[in-house]
C-alpha cells in the first residue's frame, strides 16, 4: 500500500524503529543487525527516507537502505558476535559499554587531525566549536545543528552522534566565532556545518547567520552551509512551517552582498528524483544562493558511474553545481565502505565522460587527508613505472596547492597514507616541507605540526557537507 508523502518530520531510532511499518518487512537477521550494530554506530532514519527513498523490494542491497541502516558486516564477524551475545542474551550493560568503547576507538573516531590540529586557540584556550585548517576558511559547528534528519552509516562525524562528548565540536552561540573572525582578516569563507545546521529552525539559524553580516566582517565573502537536508528532508525548503522564512533569510544574506553557498550532500541519483527534492533545489537557487553538490564515493552505495552522471546532470538542469566526489574517509566502518583509489578514479572517469561540460565543474576523487585535499588526477606510466598522478586541491600550506606529485601505483591502496612516493624517494614533498616530519613505521603520514603548536590560522578538516567531505561534512 502506498502511503502519502510525509509532510511532518518523523524520526526513528533503535528504540522506535519497530513502530515503522517497514520494520515488519525486514528479515530477523536484518532486524538483529540494526539492534546490535547501532550500539556502536549512530542510527536514525525518518519517514521520508523510509517511504520515498528506499526501494523495499531491493532491501538489503538498496543503496539508501545501506546508507541509513546498520549492517552486520560493518563490524568484523568476531566483534559482531561478541556484541550480539552481550546485547541480546547476556544483557550486560556495563560489558556492552566497555566493548562498544573499544570498538569505537579502534575506528579512528576523528581522522585527519580534527581534534588535535584544526582547533583554533585564543590565549591558548581552544575554541570548541571552530576548526581552522585552510587559511581562508573557518568551520563553525553550532551546537543546535549537531544532529541530522537521518544518519549515514559511513558518516565521518559519527562520534558526534553516539555521545562521545569529548569528541564533539559545538558552539552554543556565535560570539566567539565573530570575535575570532574579526582578528583574522585573511578568512574569507565561513562554513557552518554539523551534523546538519538545517535541522535548526529558521529563527535559530538566523542567530548564527545574521551576526556574520556585520560591517566589521566585510572580509567574509562566502557563507557556506553544509547540509544533507536537500536529500533526507527536502521539505525543509518547501513545506516546513518556516520554510518560506528560511528562504527570506537566504535572500537577506544574498542581498547583503555575500555569497551564500548551500553545500548539498548527495550520495545517489535517487535522492534527486522525487519532485519535492527537485522543488527544494529550485527554491534554494531562486533566492540567489548557490547550491553545490558533493558526496563521497562509497562501496555498496554509489559505485555505479551512471548514478553519479544522473545526479550531476539532474542537478545542473535544476540550477545546482556539481562540486566534489570524495574518497570515503579513513574512519568508522571503512573496511565495509572503502574502495581502492584506482577503482575510485575509474568510476569518476566513467561518470565524468558521460556528462556535458556544465557538469564537469565536479572534482574528484578527492581525499580529505591530514595535509589537505588530494585529488587523484590519473594513472600514468613514466620511465616504465606505473604511477598515480596526484595534486592538492586544498592544503595546510597554500604553496602546495595544484603542485603535481606522483605515487607508486598500488591497486589495493584506499587512502593517502597507503601510498609510497614514486621515483625511489622515501618522502613526498609535503612531508619534507612540513618541518621534516618523518614517516612512521607502517607508512602513516606523521602530523606536520604537533598538537597545541599550530598557528591559529592553520587549522580545519574538510568536512563532508560544505567544501566538506564533508567542507559539507
Ligand atoms: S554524513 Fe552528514 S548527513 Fe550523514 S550522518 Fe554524517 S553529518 Fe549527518
Amino acid at each position: 500500500m502506498t502511503e502519502p508523502m510525509p509532510s511532518k518530520f518523523k524520526p526513528y531510532t533503535r528504540q522506535t524503529i519497530h513502530l515503522a511499518r517497514q520494520w515488519q518487512w525486514m528479515s530477523p537477521d536484518l532486524q538483529e543487525a540494526v539492534q546490535v550494530v547501532s550500539h556502536v554506530l549512530p542510527f536514525r532514519v525518518n519517514a521520508y527516507v523510509l517511504e520515498e527513498l528506499i526501494d523495499w523490494d531491493k532491501v538489503p542491497d538498496d543503496p539508501i537502505y545501506r546508507l541509513t541502516f546498520p549492517h552486520r558486516d560493518m563490524l568484523p564477524a568476531a566483534e559482531y558476535e561478541q556484541l550480539r551475545d552481550l546485547v541480546l542474551y547476556k544483557k550486560d550493560d556495563a560489558a556492552v559499554a566497555r566493548l562498544v568503547h573499544g570498538i569505537r576507538m579502534r575506528m579512528n573516531p576523528h581522522p585527519a587531525g580534527q581534534m588535535t590540529h584544526n582547533v583554533p586557540r585564543v590565549n591558548d584556550a581552544p575554541l570548541k566549536g571552530l576548526q581552522h585548517k585552510y587559511k581562508e576558511t573557518v568551520l563553525f559547528f553550532p551546537s543546535s545543528g549537531q544532529t541530522c534528519h537521518a544518519y549515514c552509516t559511513f558518516c565521518f562525524r559519527w562520534p558526534q552522534f553516539v555521545g562521545m562528548d569529548d569528541m564533539k565540536f559545538d558552539a552554543r552561540e556565535c560570539s566567539e566565532l565573530v570575535a575570532y573572525l574579526k582578528t583574522h582578516p585573511d578568512v574569507t569563507d565561513v562554513l557552518i556545518t554539523g551534523g546538519d545546521p538545517m535541522i535548526m529552525n529558521t529563527r535559530s539559524l538566523a542567530e548564527f547567520l545574521e551576526p556574520l553580516l556585520a560591517p566589521e566582517l566585510a572580509h567574509i565573502q562566502n557563507i557556506r552551509i553544509g547540509t544533507k537536508s536537500v536529500a533526507y528532508w527536502p521539505q525543509r525548503f518547501v513545506s516546513d512551517k518556516d520554510s518560506d522564512d528560511l528562504l527570506r533569510l537566504f535572500e537577506k544574506v544574498v542581498s547583503s552582498g555575500k555569497n551564500l553557498a548551500i553545500m548539498g550532500h548527495y550520495n545517489h541519483a535517487v535522492e534527486l528524483r522525487a519532485p519535492v527534492a527537485q522543488q527544494a533545489v529550485k527554491r534554494i537557487v531562486g533566492t540567489g544562493a548557490t547550491l553545490r553538490m558533493q558526496g563521497p564515493l562509497i562501496r555498496h552505495i554509489n559505485e555505479d558511474p551512471k548514478s553519479w552522471a544522473e545526479l550531476w546532470t539532474t542537478g545542473v538542469r535544476l540550477g545546482a553545481i556539481p562540486y566534489y566526489m570524495f574518497v570515503e574517509r579513513d574512519t568508522g566502518p571503512r573496511d565495509y565502505f572503502s574502495l581502492p583509489l584506482a577503482r575510485a578514479h575509474q568510476i569518476f572517469q566513467e561518470a565524468y565522460s558521460m556528462v556535458s561540460g556544465l557538469s564537469r565543474t565536479v572534482r574528484g576523487p578527492s581525499m580529505s587527508a591530514f595535509p589537505g585535499k588530494v585529488v587523484i588526477d590519473g594513472v600514468v606510466t613514466i620511465n616504465d613505472e606505473k604511477l598515480f598522478a596526484l595534486q592538492f586541491l586544498q592544503a595546510r600550506n597554500p604553496e602546495w596547492v595544484r603542485r603535481p606529485f606522483f605515487a607508486k601505483y598500488d591497486p589495493d591502496a584506499t587512502w593517502l597514507d597507503h601510498l609510497k612516493p614514486a621515483f625511489g624517494r622515501d618522502k613526498f614533498f609535503f612531508e619534507q616541507e612540513g618541518g621534516g616530519a618523518p614517516r612512521a613505521a607502517g607508512g602513516r603520514v606523521i602530523p606536520l605540526v604537533p598538537a597545541g603548536q599550530q598557528r591559529s590560522d592553520t587549522g580545519c578538516s574538510p568536512v563532508l557537507h560544505g567544501g566538506t567531505q564533508p567542507d559539507a561534512a
